[in-house]
């Protein structure tokens, strides 16, 4: 068997979305895990969608993401360029010897004759008229410099059939398919033609691209089948949807790779969730490294039905690649969003690291959980009474003092002795360790819920600072 080479064949047309990284990824499973190439083309004829920038931002989400290609526009490789719009002359070559083969046709009609042939609604049908033209007509236009576009001569009867390796069966009745363009009056191919020339000239093995792509296939092999040339296999991946209605899609400007990550997602986290938008693994795993999902993917596993994107389950799995990552990184991560936070520069940086690491699912999450610390204040008495922990309000206001004079003898201060200080104090009193916990916490953040335990976040205010809350919240139950 021919080494399997697939390719991902973005337009530059802004940043990657989740759906085309998701094809590029799934291009590069098959191909690792069959030992072949996964190859990189930047498909750019469409001057009108091309958005300055772009390429640049597919190399990178590639590389960054780790779904790196072996060859590509800024790698190289034997059967480049890899750029179309550095192809052209060899599309206007290869659709010149499709006319040749019957499968193509000059066509000369003007605007006007085009707009002639539209229906009510304003859809086109073209009408073959310059199929019936003669070679001299042809050859005279040609000569006297007459724009013209290419057009693919599709039969008027019969159906166009082949076998999708995800979908099965596809047949689609050729008179349901138009003369399209494949070179314009510019002499730039479309998509229907430069792909079928640039597949067959990469020697591409396997085509893995969206379902909107799954009934115009028919139409590029009847271009493989004229040429004479092998038809690749396809596989063609369901819909990525927002909700039960709606694909998620860059026009709507639903969130790209780029944007999960400045927003604090662990960067495999990604990969590995949308390695499962549309595929599922045989394990229970879900948690997968990029080398675990080479090893288990296979297109037995890639669902039909559309999948449907979910923030959510992303935000779980980022959170336990937070908990399992090694100390170092989890700390070069996070630094840039603890630098956003209030705190930061106030506190020992590992230890309020410490407190969210368990905490966050993102990275982004960071200042949120740690801010609490800055914003001691004014707050509701009520926050003492607490049925569960066993605390009231009377019962905050006759410990708090001693809570104080316990915590005033430490010399020591660490969360462990701070713990054991309370834990002692508690028993000495007779009353819930609970209870002493909570209204400690209460006393010194003035919150119900925060990052950390009481004795924990008391280490990292400092002696100074704790006891000048405690002082605070003796007063306000005091008042
Ligand atoms: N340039 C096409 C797109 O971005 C590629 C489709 C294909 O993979 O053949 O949709």
């Amino acid at each position: 068997m021919a080494k399997v080479r697939t390719r991902f064949a973005p337009s530059p047309t802004g940043y990657l979305h989740i759906g085309g990284l998701r094809t590029a990824l799934y291009g590069y499973l098959y191909a690792k895990k069959h030992g072949g190439d996964f190859i990189l083309r930047i498909e750019d004829t469409d001057t009108a969608r091309y958005v300055d920038g772009s390429v640049q931002i597919i190399y990178d989400t590639l590389r960054d993401s780790g779904i790196m290609y072996d060859e590509g526009p800024d790698v190289g490789g034997n059967y480049g360029p890899y750029i179309q719009s550095e192809r052209k002359d060899l599309y206007l070559k290869y659709a010149k010897e499709l006319i040749e083969k019957g499968g193509a046709y000059y066509c000369f009609c003007d605007k006007e004759r085009i707009e002639s042939l539209k229906d009510e609604d304003g859809n086109l049908r073209y009408d073959k008229h310059c199929l019936k033209l003669k070679k001299e007509e042809i050859e005279k236009n040609l000569a006297e410099g007459r724009p013209y576009v290419i057009r693919q001569n599709i039969p008027e009867h019969g159906v166009g059939t082949y076998h999708d390796l995800v979908y099965g069966d596809i047949s689609v009745d050729y008179k349901d398919i138009e003369d399209g363009i494949l070179i314009k009056s510019d002499g730039m191919p479309t998509y229907n033609f430069a792909n079928v020339v640039d597949d067959h000239l990469m020697g591409i093995t396997h085509v893995i691209r969206g379902t909107e792509y799954l009934s115009s296939t028919p139409k590029y092999n009847l271009m493989y089948d004229a040429f004479g040339w092998e038809r690749p296999e396809y596989i063609h991946l369901p819909p990525i949807m927002k909700d039960a209605q709606h694909k998620l899609s860059k026009r709507n400007g639903d969130a790209s790779y780029e944007d999960f990550v400045k927003k604090g997602f662990v960067k495999e986290s990604i990969v590995n969730y949308i390695a499962l938008l549309g595929w599922s693994p045989k394990t229970n795993t879900e948690k997968m490294s990029l080398k675990e999902l080479t090893e288990n993917f296979s297109l037995d596993g890639i669902n039909k039905s559309p999948s449907i994107f979910d923030e959510t389950k992303m935000r779980w799995l980022s959170g336990e690649y937070i908990k399992e990552m090694d100390e170092q990184k989890f700390k070069e991560l996070a630094l840039p969003f603890l630098k956003a936070s209030k705190v930061y520069g106030k506190y020992d940086e590992d230890k309020l690291l410490s407190l969210v690491r368990t905490r966050i699912q993102i990275f982004s999450e960071i200042p949120e959980k740690l801010d609490f610390l800055e914003e001691f204040g004014e707050y509701d008495r009520a926050l003492f009474v607490n049925e569960k922990q066993k605390s009231s309000e009377e019962l905050a206001k006759n410990v708090l003092p001693k809570i104080k004079e316990r915590l005033e003898s430490i010399t020591d201060w660490t969360n462990a002795e701070l713990f054991a200080a309370l834990v002692g104090l508690s028993a000495e009193l007779e009353i819930k360790k609970q209870a002493v916990l909570w209204i400690s916490r209460i006393a010194i953040t003035g919150k119900s819920a925060t990052a950390g335990g009481a004795t924990e976040i008391a280490e990292l205010l400092g002696k100074e600072e704790t006891l000048k809350r405690i002082d605070f919240s003796i007063d306000l139950l005091g008042r």
